[in-house]
């Protein structure tokens, strides 16, 4: 069998001509949708991150500023950022760029923030409303993860699905979600003591480790749907998932690649989270 292609890429382009039509009508009312992104250092990846960001935002029509600060900048004068940007009308979402130096206590800022204008989805107030299923802001790579699901017509209800990896912005807010829509979910991470017995039985399987083959083919039921969340590089310094893609796809139903998977909508998901706050305060 060789599993169907879920294309990030494509399924972002509709979405983002969708956030792209909302955004022209919000304008229409007068209002603009704003999105804050602060960079504090010069991480390489986090400056490729926080462009592609700006980028989309110009794309969709968007207003965006990008605060630039030396790695040396006080967690004082961060946080006066954050709550000039809380009380700034014109910005409806606010993303400070992670990881932060050492010096500052990212917790901190992140729950500085005004949970109204957390489009990363990040803070507690988030994380809460994700639990209790209230509205609020949903972390973005696994809201995409969600979208790709929904793109194949996928109905999750009564399904096993495993996500591999607990973070709190990729893995825990995952099975959340999952669980929101009735899948029976199991949560694995570095203890769990046999990996591909749990993913054996699984119809969805989301990898969110950040190791390279973490799921082969021998681990994958077969026509079971894989979500690839994983950053990696190969030897030769290519980008590649935690999926061994080659092998897998000719057991799943459904697979994401890398690049082109979940990567592209974790971007889009960040706009619709801003258009959405916009169109919140619009009333
Ligand atoms: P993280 O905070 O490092 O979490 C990794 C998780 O994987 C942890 O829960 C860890 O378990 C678990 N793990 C580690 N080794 C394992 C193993 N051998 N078997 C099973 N579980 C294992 O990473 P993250 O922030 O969630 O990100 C995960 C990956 O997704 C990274 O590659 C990251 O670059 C990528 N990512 C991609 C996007 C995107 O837009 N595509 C967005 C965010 C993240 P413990 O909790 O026990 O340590």
């Amino acid at each position: 069998m060789t599993a169907q292609l879920i294309d990030g890429n494509a399924l972002s382009r509709q979405l983002r001509t969708e956030v792209s039509e909302r955004v022209t009508a919000l304008k229409a009312r007068g209002i603009t949708p704003g999105l804050a992104v602060i960079l504090v250092g010069d991480n390489p990846a986090s400056q490729v991150y926080v462009r592609n960001k700006v980028k989309a935002c110009e794309d969709t029509g968007m207003h965006s500023v990008l605060e630039r600060y030396e790695a040396n900048m006080s967690e004082t004068a961060l946080l006066a950022r954050v709550e000039a940007l809380n009380n700034d009308p014109t910005i409806h979402g606010i993303l400070v760029q992670l990881p932060l130096p050492a010096h500052i206590d990212a917790h901190k800022v992140i729950e500085a923030i005004s949970p109204a204008k957390d489009v990363d989805g990040f803070h507690v107030a988030s994380a809460g409303a994700l639990m209790v299923g209230q509205p609020g802001f949903w972390p973005c790579t696994p809201y995409g993860c969600m979208k790709m699901l929904e793109s194949i017509g996928y109905d999750l209800k009564g399904k096993h699905a495993v996500v591999i990896g607990r973070s709190n912005i990729v893995g825990k807010p995952m099975a959340l979600m999952l669980l929101q829509q009735d899948a029976t979910v199991t949560v694995c991470h570095s203890r769990t003591a046999d990996l591909k017995a749990q993913t054996l039985q699984a119809d969805v399987i989301v990898a969110a480790v950040g190791k390279r083959n973490v799921l082969t083919a021998d681990m994958v039921k077969p026509g079971a749907v894989v979500l690839d969340v994983g950053m990696n590089r190969n030897d030769e310094g290519k980008l590649c998932g935690d999926v061994d893609f080659d092998g897998v796809k000719e057991v799943a139903g459904w697979i994401t690649p890398v690049p082109g998977g979940v990567g592209p909508m974790t971007i889009t998901m960040l706009m619709v989270n801003t258009l959405e706050s916009a169109e919140r305060s619009a009333g």
